[in-house]
């Protein structure tokens, strides 16, 4: 029976990147072998561990065994560096800075021999929709994401409370070790954090019971985000250290929200302005008259003119949406009113009589220069 990928790393399928290493980074600690040198299953349960993080850690053999589980990872070509023929102590080196280029565990611990010490939180990202409406003052939304939180238990410090912390044995309270490579130049020597205490220099003697020593935890959380007036959709707004937690001492990652601006069937945003089409009887086209047309902020009068053509616009100043930059308050861009001319379909025979008449005394059938701008700027709103 092979295990399900999730349940070996416990997190729930939704986990997001940073909760899967936190989860990895915690089994591996638990059955690191100078723990475990008398337990036959740790090795196997640290390799079912690694197995598992390797796949889940990869955005695209996540998706991969999430579609097709273990089969679609065979037929994609399972090659596992971690999980594979290689012994304990290879898994460990892949895993503790010995990993080759590509490794899905090199920044697990800050590996590979560049950063060390305590890492920084992770990044999350969210989206938020609202109404083009909303544009216009701008709005406060609460954004809901699950994220990486100091355990309020220990404190972040990992120990369970009132229990003694003591200096690192294998690092001397130092959080990085020297380690010798093998290289065809001879033997490299680099500094790298600490395996045993993942560069914190302390380890509790007895872990905290809540967060299982890593000093943090995943938690759902929530944000009252400002989304500032002429937003436009698509645009992201950062919010610092709203992000996952660190490692004790080290910053909390940011958070990105997303604005999605809903369409609005109603308008057509360019920028600022705003596009819409008025419906205008055909004698009211003739005539002239003045016509309601909605906008964002309710009903306007529009002056329509006599021989007004299929196509022609009314301008609105001022009724479209503020510019981002500008704020809240600003001058706001303008509203574009494309006319369309509605000809009747149903005439009762006095209708059709008036027609005729009216037909009968127009000699111009063409008017010059009825079709310009027909197929310019509102093209869009015809559709
Ligand atoms: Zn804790
Ligand atoms: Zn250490």
């Amino acid at each position: 029976m092979p295990q399900d990928y999730y349940e070996t790393l416990g997190v729930d399928r939704g986990a997001d990147e940073a909760e899967i290493k936190k989860a990895f980074r915690r089994l591996a600690r638990e059955l690191h072998p100078d723990v475990n040198k008398d337990d036959p299953e740790a090795e196997e349960k640290f390799k079912a561990a690694a197995e598992a993080y390797e796949v889940l850690s990869d955005p695209e053999r996540r998706r991969t065994y999430d579609a097709f589980g273990h089969e679609g990872l065979r037929s994609g070509g399972f090659h596992s560096q971690a999980a594979g023929a290689g012994g304990f102590q290879d898994i460990f080196d892949a895993i503790f800075g010995g990993g080759g280029a590509g490794s899905p565990f090199e920044d697990l611990f800050g590996g590979g021999g560049g950063r060390s010490g305590p890492a920084p939180g992770g990044d999350i990202g969210v989206r938020v929709g609202i109404d083009l409406a909303d544009v216009l003052e701008g709005t406060t939304e609460e954004v809901a994401f699950r994220a990486v939180v100091r355990c309020e238990h220990c404190r972040g410090n990992g120990a369970e409370p009132g229990t003694p912390i003591h200096t690192c044995e294998t690092c001397g309270g130092q959080g990085q070790v020297r380690q010798a490579t093998r290289t065809p130049f001879g033997q490299m020597v680099r500094a790298a954090p600490c395996p045993t205490c993942n560069g914190a220099g302390k380890i509790p003697e007895t872990p905290c019971e809540v967060c299982g020593g890593d000093g943090s935890v995943a938690e759902r959380k929530t944000y009252d985000v400002d989304i500032p007036a002429g937003i436009e959709n698509g645009q992201r707004i950062r919010i610092s250290g709203a992000g996952h937690a660190g490692d004790p001492g080290a910053p909390a990652g940011d958070l990105y929200v997303q604005v999605e601006v809903a369409e609005d069937e109603r308008f057509h945003r360019e920028g600022s302005d705003l596009l819409t089409v008025l419906d205008v009887p055909a004698t009211v086209a003739m005539l002239g008259a003045t016509v309601q047309v909605e906008t964002l902020t309710g009903e306007r009068d529009v002056e329509v003119e006599a021989g007004t053509q299929h196509g022609d616009s009314v301008r609105l100043k001022g009724e479209g949406l503020p510019s981002l930059h500008g704020g809240r308050g600003s001058k706001r861009g303008d509203l574009h009113v494309a006319i369309k001319v509605v000809t009747p379909v149903k005439l009762n025979d006095e209708q059709r009589e008036l027609a005729e008449r009216l037909d009968a005394t127009l000699e111009e059938r063409n008017v010059p220069g009825a079709r310009d701008g027909f197929f310019g700027r509102f093209r869009k709103a015809f559709k």
